[in-house]
């Protein structure tokens, strides 16, 4: 990529009469014919305004021999006996003849300054710093919602304990009579296979059988998909593309009141939407048949139940009488209640799984609990009466 350099002239201000502006070409000030000095900043350059976005001097560059000389005669000079500035590359000083020697000090002002492409005044558009702002102070909510919820679940998980007492134990016994019957149902030729069946005695061994098979014919048993041929398919999507150039500018101060300007072209990136197509199988629906068919099997149908309940004793089964084709099914659910004080009554329920378990509860019998701050209790282990 091509570079542009261009010459900046700086100005002086004169600490003498304190005229302002004067430029870097005059070594003497014009009016009180001062000569510049290292001293009273008069040889710190001011080289004006930069564009921000480019780092380019808003100055116009300096074309003619005489100053493009004093630019390149290198960095200034200070003479020992009057201090005035001279010529890089003047072995005598101008003002008062004396040679330069080797302890002549010599202006230093690239190391003072090297500066590229200054645009600390505006921000640049790429990254706007407000959206990451807020995007952080949301990364922060969250973090606080967690810790507050993390030490809530600390707080809740915490436990004390207390004792409890058995108000009350309760069961509740079902005993479910089901028969072995005859019904029709419908099913797929293909996944039917005939077999007898068997009755049941005393409500085991039976065998439900797939009998009489009948009035098969044809239904759609599900769908299928198809190819049937292809169709485009398109997606929006962006990509980065280069547009264009953006100048880019440093500079670098000569040490003799110039400053040479570099700049060059760099590639200008751009977000570009573009359509994204590409040829896809498209696809129908076919439904698909298959032969139904009736037939005739033999399933458990619940006829009766009998449900008996009771509190503060042993539980017992209902009696229900079976016929030749039944089976009894029994169901139990027991309860214990235990109620205790945890800043007001509370009440705890324990479900014993057996029958075994639901004995070992007395009414009146003190329990140790742990009771968590969010109100679970759990009955302690090691229980003083089982
Ligand atoms: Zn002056
Ligand atoms: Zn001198």
């Amino acid at each position: 990529m091509a570079e542009r350099t261009r010459i900046i002239e700086g100005n002086w201000n004169c600490t003498s009469c304190d005229t302002r502006n004067i430029l870097a070409r005059h070594r003497s000030c014009p009016n009180c014919n001062n000569p510049r000095e290292e001293t009273g900043q008069e040889s710190e350059f001011d080289f004006g305004e930069v564009d921000d976005a480019t780092g380019k001097s808003l100055r116009e560059g300096v074309t003619d021999e005489k100053a493009l000389s004093a630019a390149h005669a290198g960095a200034d000079w200070f003479c020992d006996y009057c201090s005035a500035s001279n010529r890089g590359d003047s072995p005598i000083c101008r003002h008062c003849r004396a040679e330069r020697s080797s302890t002549s000090r010599a202006l230093s002002e690239e190391h003072e300054e090297p500066i590229e492409a200054p645009r600390a005044r505006r921000p640049p558009p790429v990254a706007p710093p407000a959206a990451r702002g807020s995007r952080r102070k949301w990364l922060y909510v969250g973090l606080g919602l967690l810790t507050v919820i993390g030490s809530c679940m600390i707080w809740g998980s915490r436990t004390h304990g207390v004792t409890g007492q058995v108000t009350t134990t309760e069961w509740t016994r079902t005993v479910h009579r089901e028969t072995f019957q005859r019904v029709s149902r419908e099913g797929w030729r293909s996944d039917l296979s005939s077999r007898a069946s068997r009755m049941p005695v005393n409500g085991s061994g039976e065998v439900a059988g797939v009998e009489n098979i009948r009035s098969c014919f044809p239904r759609q048993r599900g769908t299928r998909q198809v190819a049937d041929g292809t169709e485009r398919v398109c997606t929006t999507k962006t990509r980065r593309e280069q547009c264009g150039t953006t100048e880019k500018c440093t500079r670098q101060k000569m040490g003799n009141g110039y400053m040479k300007e570099t700049c060059r072209d760099e590639p200008k990136y751009c977000s570009k939407s573009y359509q994204d197509c590409d040829m896809r199988t498209r696809y129908r629906s076919e439904p698909v048949f298959d032969v139904s068919c009736t037939y005739d099997t033999y399933v458990w149908q619940p006829v009766d139940k009998k449900v008996e309940s009771d509190r503060d004793c042993a539980p017992r089964w209902p009696t229900l009488a079976q016929g030749a084709l039944d089976r009894l099914r029994r169901e139990e659910k027991y309860a214990v209640r235990i109620g205790y004080e945890d800043g007001d009554s509370k009440e705890h329920v324990h479900e014993p799984k057996s029958e075994a378990e639901f004995l070992t509860w007395k009414k009146g019998q003190s329990v140790p609990l742990e009771v968590s701050n969010f109100g679970s209790a759990n009955i302690l282990a090691g229980d003083a009466v089982r």
